[in-house]
């Protein structure tokens, strides 16, 4: 499917629950109360439904976020029907790993072949201070998804100056440890807008001064290592890959957007930082057939902007939590 300006979209983001087990600074508002009611969530056969229409209409790639998508009970069936839908080539999971331990085996087994696990840094009262979540379980959880033999797995930390900027070092030698890709994420105005401050934003140009004052980064020009738009480098001496995602300071982030998003209240976000969106779940509710979705995800790939939003004064309505990142 090309949108309006000939990008190739066949890349679907499903959100399957705005909850989730941490409280991460930057995605969910301190005293967030606007929790969907449970009913509002797409149900697994929903969710599978509408899979099977995009992958109908050429979606090829999908993913599974959140909220925090494991603490959905009925994830497993969830990642098997998806697997089985003709078309599907790929299934992805982004997880804040706090349940990866127990999971990551099932998951693979159900049809995941790679796990995003977001780790903002390895000290304890750091990670606290910004997830409120206990490193040690996303660190067992990273080990448990190498046992599990998923094809990739990487991590992904958002840049926050004077709160995990010390951290950034040790992440990188601690990816390169395990032979794990990092990627630094520019903060995005997706909580309330107080937290993306010029104190708090720490752009990817300056994160990359930063490594660099400890290794030489080497461009990797086509690293083959996902979807999404992050400039990866090679660090020569620790060996580190490490991914550049700036939504923020880099004029060309959008060029290649491929994806769209589907959140767990049914509707469907053709850009994360815009706010149209168009609902899904009420075609689904009122038993209409699938031409009727699928002129829907039609109508939201005509509808799917050039460039995201985030540089104009963008006031989230829904925090990241409630989009699915
Ligand atoms: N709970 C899962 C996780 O932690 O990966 C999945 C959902 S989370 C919203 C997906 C990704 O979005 C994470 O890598 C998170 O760090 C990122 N994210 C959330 N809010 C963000 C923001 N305001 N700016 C940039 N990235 C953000």
């Amino acid at each position: 499917m090309n949108d309006p300006f000939g990008r190739t979209v066949d890349y679907l983001r499903i959100s399957i629950t705005d909850r989730c087990n941490e409280r991460c600074l930057y995605c969910m508002p301190e005293g967030y109360k606007g929790w969907e009611r449970t009913q509002e969530h797409l149900t697994a056969a929903e969710i599978i439904r509408l899979v099977r229409v995009a992958a109908g209409l050429g979606f090829r790639k999908i993913r599974l976020t959140g909220g925090e998508p494991l603490v959905r009970g009925d994830i497993l069936e969830i990642a098997r029907g998806v697997r089985d839908v003709p078309g599907v080539e790929t299934i992805g999971l982004s997880t804040n790993g706090m349940k990866l331990a127990a999971l990551a085996q099932p998951l693979r087994q159900a049809g995941v072949r790679t796990v995003n696990v977001s780790l903002d840094a390895l000290t304890p009262e750091v990670y606290r201070r910004v997830t409120g979540g206990d490193v040690a379980k996303v660190l067992a959880g990273i080990r448990a998804a190498g046992a599990a033999g998923f094809e990739r797995v990487k991590l992904n930390c958002v840049l926050m100056r004077h709160v995990n900027e010390e951290e950034l070092w040790p992440l990188t030698r601690f990816a390169a440890e395990q032979g794990l890709p990092l990627r630094l994420i520019e903060l995005m105005p997706l909580t309330t807008a107080e937290v993306l401050t010029e104190k708090n934003f720490l752009p990817c140009g300056e994160a990359m001064r930063l490594l660099a004052q400890k290794d030489e980064l080497i461009p990797q020009p086509d690293p083959k290592l996902g979807n999404g738009p992050a400039r990866y480098y090679l660090l020569k001496q620790t060996g580190a890959v490490v991914g550049f995602i700036g939504a923020m300071t880099n004029q060309h982030f959008c060029e290649q957007c491929n994806k769209m998003r589907l959140m767990s209240d049914g509707k469907i976000r053709p850009c994360l930082g815009n706010h149209g969106e168009i609902d899904l779940r009420a075609a689904l509710r009122q038993n209409h057939d699938d031409d009727v979705l699928r002129q829907l995800f039609l109508e939201a790939l005509r509808f799917k902007p050039l460039e995201h939003q985030f540089r104009h004064q963008f006031q989230p309505l829904r925090p990241m939590t409630a989009i699915g990142g």
